[in-house]
Formats: C-alpha cells, sequence, structure tokens
C-alpha cells in the first residue's frame, strides 16, 4: 500500500516562498519524489466563468500557485515526468544524487513550456541519455500549428530519441510505457494531454499533470476551466471523468500545480465537487 516518507531525509530543502521543494511518498517499490520548481502568486483572472461570489467563497486572498515535476525511481530507472523550466528541479535531483545523465526517462504530460523548459538549452539535450516520451496528438498539435516554436524546438535535439504513444483510455487494460506506468488520454487541457498511472503490485498513483490549476475552487467546482485550456469544455469533462474514478477507487493523486505536497486522495464533497485530502 502506499506508504508515506519522511520529507526528504530531514534536508533543509526550501524555496522562494519558505516551503519545502521535496516531498517523498512510495508507491509499492516506486519511490516517488515530487520536485517544486516554483512557488508564485495565484492569478484568479484565469478562471473562466468563475463569478467574484464564487471566487470570495472559495479562494483564500493571497493564494499560491505551484510549478511541480514528479521523480520516479525504481525498477532500476529513473523517470521524470515534466520537466518544469529546469531549475529548482535540477538542483534537487542532484542533492538526491540524481545527475541529468542519470535520467533514463522524461514523461511529458504535455507540451507547455513549465513543462517542458527543462529539456533543452542552446539546441542541446539537458538529458543526454534519456528517451523522451510524448502522446502522438500532442507533438502533432504543436508541431502542425506552431503556436508555440519553443515547444518544437525543445523536442529537436533529442531527435530519435523522442518516443511517441496513444495515451489509453481511463479503466482500460494498458500496455505499458515503461515498467508500472501506463499513459492515460485526458484531452482538453491540451489535445494530446496525457495522465500517468504509476502501478506498483496494489499499489498505485495517477499523475495528472495539468488537469487542475487552483485548487481551491476547481476540487469543489471540477467544472471550472481556466484560460490556459485549450478547449475548456473538454478539460472539465477529463477533470470530472478523473476526480470520480480516483475517488471511487481510492486512487491517490498527483499533480503540477497542486500545492505541496501535491499528492493526496480525492473523496466526493458534495454539489458535485470533491475534497483534497493531502498526504502527510
Ligand atoms: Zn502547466
Amino acid at each position: 500500500m502506499n506508504k508515506l516518507l519522511v520529507l526528504f531525509m530531514g534536508m533543509a530543502a526550501v524555496n522562494g516562498f519558505g516551503a519545502e521543494s521535496v516531498f517523498s511518498y512510495k508507491v509499492g517499490n516506486f519511490e516517488v519524489y515530487m520536485l517544486v520548481e516554483n512557488t508564485s502568486p495565484g492569478r484568479d483572472q484565469i478562471l473562466i466563468g468563475a463569478d467574484e461570489a464564487l471566487k470570495r467563497r472559495y479562494l483564500p486572498r493571497d493564494f499560491l500557485s505551484e510549478v511541480n515535476t514528479f521523480l520516479l525511481r525504481g525498477a532500476g530507472r529513473n523517470v521524470l515526468v515534466d520537466t518544469g523550466f529546469g531549475g529548482a528541479v535540477f538542483e534537487s535531483m542532484k542533492k538526491l544524487g540524481v545527475n541529468p545523465a542519470d535520467v533514463d526517462a522524461v514523461l511529458l504530460t504535455h507540451m507547455h513550456g513549465d513543462h517542458i523548459g527543462g529539456l533543452a538549452r542552446d539546441g542541446k539535450a539537458l538529458f543526454p541519455k534519456a528517451l523522451v516520451y510524448v502522446a502522438e496528438q500532442e507533438r502533432e498539435y504543436w508541431t502542425r500549428t506552431q503556436v508555440n516554436r519553443g515547444a518544437v524546438a525543445a523536442l529537436a535535439p533529442y531527435g530519435n530519441r523522442v518516443r511517441t504513444f496513444r495515451p489509453g483510455a481511463l479503466g482500460a487494460a494498458l500496455e505499458e510505457l515503461l515498467p508500472g506506468i501506463t499513459a492515460i488520454a485526458a484531452f482538453g487541457h491540451t489535445p494530446g494531454h496525457t495522465v500517468f498511472l504509476v502501478q506498483n503490485g496494489d499499489a498505485k498513483l495517477l499523475i495528472w499533470g495539468d488537469l487542475m490549476h487552483v485548487q481551491d475552487l476547481q476540487f469543489p467546482r471540477p467544472d471550472i476551466s481556466v484560460s490556459y485550456d485549450t478547449d475548456p469544455a473538454m478539460a472539465a469533462e477529463s477533470r470530472k471523468k478523473i476526480l470520480e474514478y480516483a475517488a471511487r477507487n481510492k486512487i491517490p493523486v498527483a499533480g503540477m500545480h497542486l500545492l505541496f505536497p501535491a499528492i493526496g486522495t480525492v473523496s466526493p464533497g458534495g454539489e458535485g465537487g470533491y475534497r483534497w485530502s493531502p498526504a502527510e
């Protein structure tokens, strides 16, 4: 079962907002490290269709926003899920004894800058040995539209080390991308937005990428999307479906924009919403 570990071996890993920047968590034989890239003031202007009354009801006055990545260690591999901007996350990995050259695979939930910004610098791959996994639909979208040339450029130095896949349906028996890791479609935030399910024995963790950006409001009101969502209606459908699945099956979840420790469980919380219980 999911057993909690102590915070980062007692090291005082602190980010700019005075909060810890590493949280470790066990999923069977996998060691999962949540690495904070940065913490900044949250912006309620990104919420679509949330009026002032709704914001006042749910949002703390000075709510924060976080960018996180997850490092999975197990089965003889170091797997990074998203890269952040390539800043604090690299420092935290180094403290854990993991150099960029030790990373065997980078899994991308999608190709926004806060998720792929650590892939390359000056046209060079920052992970010299890693395979990079991205949904076929995601790569195709950014390549075809060219709305963000940086997204395409970040993958270029990886050449034939880029592996594309087609995310499967939630709850289906899926082929593993890597031992213990499957990819589930959660489209809407972007056209190929992917959730990764980490599984070892009975222990599971859903790493849900950008299914949610403003947790204080979107847990109780998962119908509210944000302006970063390519297709806000589809994003809301994916969010509701995965929240329902995680709550019903009691599967812990982890998110790139959830606040520290960014891993926890969800349960139904009235009015069609959910309650968040952060891991301890
Ligand atoms: Zn993001």
